[in-house]
């Protein structure tokens, strides 16, 4: 981490709690599954829009000479993209990494290539709804609870970092004990267990789920795309087949100076800690 007293104005911004520490960038945005609440509208078929590993690694390291302190990663299905694993460990080597995946792609192959990010500083980000196999799997794909269930506890006996994302409109207290339950059961401590909201974005809107947000509602995270850089990562989504502008920043993207600095004046003003208790992660 940058010393805020050497650092810029972006540097101090995040030191301060003005600016969020975290740098999002979306490697992808295709999937091999189509979620009922895709904020992207992500599957098989969509255009990629991959941001490369190129323009990656360097906002990973611009990220962190700028004073950022922590990176995400999201799509689509990030391990998609080929080199992934690789590429998540150079990542880390500049700042910490959340990577999020549906975890439904780690058979054999991509396991042992997985085992790069052992005792890095990388936490993979699994989405698991529902503690039943047909309550997760009607939002998301057939067989989706399986997998999960067997990925996760092959990642953690690799030695590989792992968060679980429960994303639901509501849950019982009796479900979320058995949720839970299930976590810990495949080796994920509560610490490492986040609840958050449908949004109403992407695929959501036309299925009527999630809460509606607005800019203010939003994390100012930066957020880096192959379109630009966003207010947030609920910025870029895709609705009807077009991507979202009303939270793009810039088109341009690096270097990361130039949306960081734009989206510091945009959030200047504002007191630390106003800019949302919703959170993507
Ligand atoms: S929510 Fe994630 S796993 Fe589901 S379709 Fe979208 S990108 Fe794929």
């Amino acid at each position: 981490m940058t010393d805020p007293r050497s650092a810029g104005p972006v540097g101090l911004a995040v030191a301060r709690g003005t600016l969020p520490g975290r740098v999002w960038m979306y490697a992808n945005y295709h999937c091999n599954i189509e979620c009922t609440y895709c904020l992207t509208e992500s599957g098989p078929k969509v255009p990629r829009r991959e941001l490369g590993p190129a323009a990656m690694l360097a906002v990973a390291r611009q990220a962190a000479e700028l004073g950022f302190t922590d990176l995400g990663v999201t799509g689509g299905e990030i391990f998609l993209v080929p080199g992934m694993p690789e590429l998540l460990a150079e990542m880390a080597e500049h700042l910490p990494v959340v990577a999020l995946t549906n975890a439904t792609l780690f058979q054999r192959r991509l396991l042992d290539r997985i085992e790069v990010l052992a005792g890095r500083r990388v936490s993979l980000q699994i989405s698991l709804d529902r503690p039943d196999a047909d309550a997760n799997d009607e939002m998301r794909a057939p067989d989706n609870f399986a997998k999960v269930v067997a990925a996760i506890p092959a990642l953690v006996e690799r030695g590989v970092k792992v968060r679980i994302a429960t994303t639901v409109e509501s849950i019982e207290d009796a479900e979320l004990d058995r949720l839970c339950a299930l976590h810990r059961g495949l080796g994920v401590p509560d610490t490492d267990h986040v609840i958050r909201p449908i949004i109403s974005r992407g695929r959501a809107v036309g299925e009527g789920l999630g809460v509606t947000a607005a800019q203010n509602d939003l994390p100012a995270e930066l957020t880096i795309t192959a379109d630009g850089a966003f207010w947030s990562p609920f910025g870029p989504t895709v609705r009807g087949g077009r991507l979202d502008t009303d939270l793009l920043i810039t088109r341009t993207t690096l270097p990361l100076s130039v949306p960081a600095q734009a989206l510091l004046r945009l959030v200047e003003g504002r007191p630390p800690g106003a800019d949302s208790t919703l959170n993507i992660r």
